[in-house]
């Protein structure tokens, strides 16, 4: 099997031309048609001779996902479904913001952490994308609707940090000047909260914005809601935060999906606010997406504002996250959900 060129970073694809005897310099060239052209193919790359890019089509693929499915939200949110050319299909969802255009990508086709809320949680894990087939959503998207994205959030469907290396790689080509070129501060990456990865990655001297999935304050009712919960609990948890924001001195998102009766309470915001006291964070409440199987209800609004203004008023930054593309299935694993049913 050929490999994708877009799993190597600039340096790796170097060492490649050297291995099929080329100058490295091509690999500059390569760089440029797929992250400033977003060609289709390499006999797009009109500057490279017949005979290299024949040679280039020896040894690699320039693999383009195909689109089984899109769907356009009222307020501009655009929903894809991915075909990834081997049976599997990822999703990928565009989100207009007034600072530009954020996309949502997908770290694995499936996920193995099952947490309840997640639509995802009925797919069971397939295996992880490369890191070429994370890039490619952002470029399939970027073509598709004659666009630049300008945010990158791991939100999608799989725990990034469970597909370390190949999130890591990828972030490393949409961050350098040559490759994508989005800023780090531009990049988010997602976590359920796999401790010893947060230590990691704290190592990795990124800029990029962690965010944990907290949802709870309560050990017993997140090992309930999420099950990694039961290997690394709380206290684990927020150790690692404490120890990522002195390491890099970025703050934490935390994101809480407010639970109708389960997670909502005054009581839970009080006790939210004592965990994440002295905290360089964030808190974005999520109103939980409905899945109607698994029977749990969104928060009212009004219980999600005084939620909020509770831990605001205790020192705690938190806002609520803007619902998009809400009738077009929008929330992870939605789609490719329906479509497998
Ligand atoms: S919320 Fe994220 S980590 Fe949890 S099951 Fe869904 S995709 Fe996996």
């Amino acid at each position: 099997m050929l490999q994708n060129i877009k799993d190597y970073e600039l340096d790796e694809l170097k060492s490649k031309m050297t291995e099929i005897g080329e100058k490295t310099f091509r690999a500059e060239q390569i760089f440029k048609w797929i992250y400033s052209e977003n060609v289709d193919t390499i006999d797009e790359m009109t500057n490279i001779s017949i005979e290299l890019r024949n040679k280039l089509k020896d040894n690699f693929e320039l693999k383009r996902f195909k689109i089984i499915e899109k769907q356009k939200s009222k307020d501009g949110t655009i929903k894809y479904l991915f075909d990834l050319l081997d049976g599997n299909a990822i999703e990928t969802v565009l989100m207009e913001y007034k600072y530009g255009k954020t996309i949502c990508v997908s770290s694995q086709v499936g996920c193995k952490m099952g947490c309840k809320f997640c639509a995802s949680t009925g797919i069971s894990y397939i295996r992880n994308l490369s890191s070429g087939e994370i890039l490619e959503q952002i470029l399939k998207v970027e073509k598709d609707e004659n666009t630049k994205i300008s945010n990158i959030v791991f939100m999608g469907i799989g725990e990034p940090l469970d597909n370390y290396d190949n999130v890591i790689k990828a972030v490393k080509i949409i961050n350098d000047p040559k490759g994508l070129n989005i800023g780090a501060r531009h990049i988010s990456i997602s976590t359920c909260g796999l401790v010893p990865k947060i230590y990691k990655l704290a190592e990795e001297n990124l800029q990029c914005t962690l965010s944990v999935s907290l949802h709870s304050t309560n050990n017993e009712k997140r090992s309930e809601l999420m099950p990694v919960n039961r290997t690394y609990n709380i206290q684990e948890l927020i150790k690692a935060c404490k120890y990522y924001i002195n390491k890099t001195k970025r703050r934490i998102s935390f994101e809480y999906a407010l639970v109708k009766g389960e997670n909502d309470s005054i009581e839970n915001s009080k006790e939210l606010a004592k965990l994440l006291k002295g905290m360089i964070c964030h808190v974005n409440l999520i109103p939980v997406n409905e899945i109607k199987k698994d029977g749990y209800k969104k928060s009212t609004n009004e219980n999600i504002m005084k939620f909020r203004d509770d831990l605001n008023s205790r020192g705690i930054v938190a806002t609520i996250r803007r619902e998009l593309g809400s009738d077009i299935d929008a929330a992870c694993g939605q789609l490719r959900r329906k479509n497998l049913k």
